[in-house]
């Protein structure tokens, strides 16, 4: 696969799983079973996050992993399924934004918190990785890892298909510290994604906007390479059946202003936020 140089500056797109959630996927349902039975909505989020000013759409493949997929009836469509989530992405691009082969976490633990060996995640990272490379993604982002060992292993089978790859971590901000869940810290999970090969690195998901304001500075003192934020629109609440996330475009404009400020390179949403939330980038063009 040939690599390509990523622009200085870009803007990712928002959420896929709870955008789909929103428009009619029940909850608990796994968004990548769409790309077979219901692409053209895959489709239209693409399309409708590339209008809002995305310059990087993610494919909708993010829990499109063996483990992931057994678990849900899927596993013989593995490779329809992701095959067909980067032929989507491709086709609401028309050429005109990267496309990233979104890999999420194994959806089981490693040992010694679970059963899966090292050995084995490896095998089922590298099969995803190998079917999005292959249909032509111009990158790999692995995301909302909450376990730097299980990040690193995703890293090192992206490192074997010479493409380029980015790693986002979910941080907690817990008694002035970001961790993740399983307690790895911002500062050795940066420096180790560095030390073995991540191309840009960063933070997405966790609790919202303003934790994210904090993970995001130290994460920029602590390496020189690109950096990805990509926060969720905060915690979630019930109303009236529905999950509804509070953060709005306006807060996600004052959120992108300080991002820029602290020299973030790359900046997008994650859980909640919406083509509108997006949209704001726009406004920030003229300054790139
Ligand atoms: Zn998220």
């Amino acid at each position: 696969m040939k690599r390509i140089n990523l622009p200085k500056r870009l803007f990712f797109d928002g959420a896929m799983g709870t955008e789909l959630q929103r428009r009619g996927l029940p909850a608990g349902s796994p968004p990548e079973i769409l790309n077979l039975q219901n692409p053209s909505l895959v489709e239209e989020v693409h399309r409708d996050y590339i209008k809002a000013g995305a310059m990087v759409i993610e494919t909708n493949t993010f829990g499109g992993n063996r483990i992931r997929l057994r678990r849900a009836g899927l596993e013989d469509k593995i490779e329809e399924i992701n095959r067909k989530g980067v032929e989507i992405a491709k086709k609401a691009s028309e050429g005109k934004v990267f496309i990233a082969g979104s890999i999420g976490p194994l959806g089981e633990l490693l040992a010694p918190f679970g059963d899966i060996t090292e050995e084995e995640a490896e095998e089922v990272f590298s099969e995803q990785i190998k079917i999005l490379v292959e249909a032509g993604v111009d990158f790999i982002l692995i995301e909302t890892m909450i376990y730097l060992q299980e990040a690193l292993i995703a890293l090192k089978s992206a490192k074997k298909y010479n493409t380029l790859v980015g790693v986002t971590m979910s941080f907690e901000w817990i008694r002035n510290h970001g961790r993740t869940p399983f307690g790895d810290d911002i500062e050795t999970s940066i420096k180790r994604l560095q030390e073995e090969g991540a191309d840009f690195v960063g933070a997405n998901c966790g609790k919202g906007i303003e934790d994210m304001i904090k993970i995001a500075e130290i994460i920029r003192k602590i390496t020189d390479l690109p950096v990805l934020i990509q926060p969720n629109a905060g915690i979630p609440k019930w109303e009236n059946g529905k999950l509804v996330y509070p953060a709005t475009p306006n807060d996600f404009k004052i959120f992108v202003e300080k991002m820029l400020n602290l020299g973030i390179d790359f900046i997008g949403g994650c859980c909640g936020t919406t083509p509108t939330h997006i949209g704001v980038f726009k406004e920030f063009c003229p300054k790139l």
